[in-house]
């Protein structure tokens, strides 16, 4: 994201493609090396998982997927964002989202709902095929696609959302770069990616630690669907320098911490927000001239 060589990075730990529980050196797997920006704290596994083909990225979902209250769309689904794009952008009726990494279609639904004229993209083709049969959303406004190969005409969006994608990327820089040569001038970009800064990370790392061994559970998954970064504000920050956007508008939220006893969650939500340590970033961003 900031381009700073990686001689300078740190080294944070080494972590498994498997599920390595709280005792890693009794699993098995391939251990990678997570590393750290130094500069602006991506996080990373250095080398990176190449799959043999797509579909052991994206290919066979897990069953559970396919539940029928997954099918359903709460009206609530996507509504934060959408009313912050509409505020950032100003909105008119009828405007163009893509959505990227659109799964069975629940944002597009929602974006139509709400009046925008709703594009997207999906890698996987049982998430795609499930969101032309099962969701309705018309073959011609979503495609079945790697970003990497994705085209559309320049300037043809008013907001692009991605929305746990970016940490699946190996190049999120020309993501970013891709997403604003196709965004309108006055457009908006949402990002939302998983925190290098999360607090609960830095805790089973510590775990780690006190047992002795020098295991991460940074960019967890490194299995399939691969997590290949984390991101902190200061990674958009160094990045918006060299690509001509600036980020006006972010939000780290605490989110997911079901691995740990019910008591702490509200002291826990409390400190992440405090200190900004949540799992989860997201970024707003705007072209400039
Ligand atoms: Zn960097």
């Amino acid at each position: 994201m900031c381009q700073d060589p990686i001689q300078k990075h740190k080294i944070l730990g080494q972590r498994l493609n498997s599920s390595q529980g709280l005792r890693p050196r009794s699993a098995k797997g391939i251990s990678v090396t997570v590393m750290r920006c130094t500069k602006c704290g991506l996080i990373y596994s250095n080398p990176q998982p190449v799959p043999y083909e797509i579909n052991d990225h994206y290919g066979i979902p897990p069953e559970s997927y396919w539940v029928p209250e997954y099918f359903n769309v709460d009206p609530n689904y996507f509504s934060i964002q959408i009313a912050k794009a509409k505020k950032l952008l100003p909105f008119r009726e009828g405007m163009n989202a893509l959505d990227i990494g659109a799964g069975i279609g629940k944002s597009m639904i929602s974006l139509e709902r709400e009046g925008f004229t709703a594009f997207g993209a999906e890698p996987s083709k049982p998430f795609y095929d499930r969101a032309i049969g099962k969701m309705n959303i018309a073959p011609e406004r979503l495609k079945n696609c790697m970003l990497e190969d994705l085209e559309y005409e320049p300037e043809s969006f008013d907001f692009i959302t991605f929305s746990a994608v970016m940490e699946h990327l190996y190049d999120p820089d020309a993501a970013i770069k891709k997403a604003l040569n196709w965004l309108r001038p006055e457009g908006v970009i949402h990002i939302e990616v998983p925190s290098s800064d999360f607090f609960l990370s830095r805790v089973f790392n510590f775990y780690f630690r006190l047992r002795g061994t020098t295991y991460v559970t940074n960019i967890s998954p490194m299995h399939s669907p691969f997590h290949m970064h984390e991101f902190t504000l200061k990674s958009f920050l160094e990045n918006q320098e060299r690509n001509k956007y600036r980020v006006v508008d972010h939000t780290i939220y605490p989110a997911n911490i079901l691995k740990v006893p019910r008591i702490f969650h509200s002291l826990i939500n409390w400190y992440m927000k405090a200190t900004k340590t949540g799992m989860q970033l997201e970024v707003w961003l705007k072209k400039t001239p």
